[in-house]
């Protein structure tokens, strides 16, 4: 490993150890995920060095990739255990797709930026991800022709939740979304036999949904 790798490699345990373990996620799999994924190849070279700082930063297009911290605990409520198809809406960095890559069967992933899901595309193949399929376009009306999920997460923020999402989670699949206008709430939906339940979780600040969502 070069010496800069190295220093990169040395940041991010202490990330997982000082943002991420000491603030509660405990599940064994995601720490380790976190102490391998090289978050600063997901960021511009001018911002490599920031890259595992607590905090959110900017990938262009007025977008931007989600605090370590944020990207765990979200990943942690999928309760993921290797076999699962999980839907993302938000590609941005890709970030989050590599994290949910290493800990689930496939990912499907939709950005409504083409530029930045083609980048994304390229960074996320020479990483050697060949388990996540990307799509452009409008998250707000899911992935039918992949549905349904078993779990679903969502990186930018709707006003509301979008029906058709719900309808393309399988019975026992969940989902993480933030929700609201300037800040947010974090919510997770179950999907049960008894119908759909709704617990929420954190205040949070993402981009704001855009597309068919403002029409509804
Ligand atoms: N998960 C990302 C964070 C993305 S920021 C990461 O790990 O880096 C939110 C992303 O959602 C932005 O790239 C934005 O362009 C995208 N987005 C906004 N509205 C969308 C929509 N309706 N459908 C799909 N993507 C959308």
């Amino acid at each position: 490993m070069d010496e800069q790798e190295d220093k990169f490699q040395k940041m991010r345990l202490e990330m997982v150890e000082k943002q991420i373990e000491s603030r509660g996620v405990k599940d064994q799999r995601i720490l380790e995920v976190f102490r391998k994924v090289p978050r600063h190849k997901f960021v511009a070279r001018n911002l490599q060095k920031q890259a595992y700082t607590d905090e959110p930063l900017p990938i262009g297009e007025g977008q931007s990739i989600s605090q370590p911290y944020i990207v765990a605990y979200m990943t942690e409520q999928l309760k993921l255990g290797g076999g699962e198809r999980v839907l993302e809406i938000g590609t941005g960095s890709g970030y989050q797709a590599a994290i949910l890559a290493e800990l689930c069967d496939s990912v499907f992933t939709i950005e409504i930026l083409p530029d930045l899901s083609e980048h994304t595309a390229q960074t996320l193949q020479s990483l050697g991800y060949s388990n996540i399929q990307f799509k452009v376009g409008d998250g707000y009306r899911g992935w039918l022709e992949k549905a349904p999920f078993d779990a679903i997460i969502v990186t930018a923020a709707p006003d509301h939740v979008p029906q058709p999402l719900i309808g393309q989670l399988k019975i026992g699949g969940r989902m993480i979304i933030p929700i609201g206008e300037y800040y947010q709430e974090l919510y997770l939906f179950r999907q049960t036999d008894e119908g759909l339940q709704k617990e929420k979780k954190l205040p949070v600040r993402f981009v704001p949904m855009r597309g068919e969502v403002d029409e509804h």
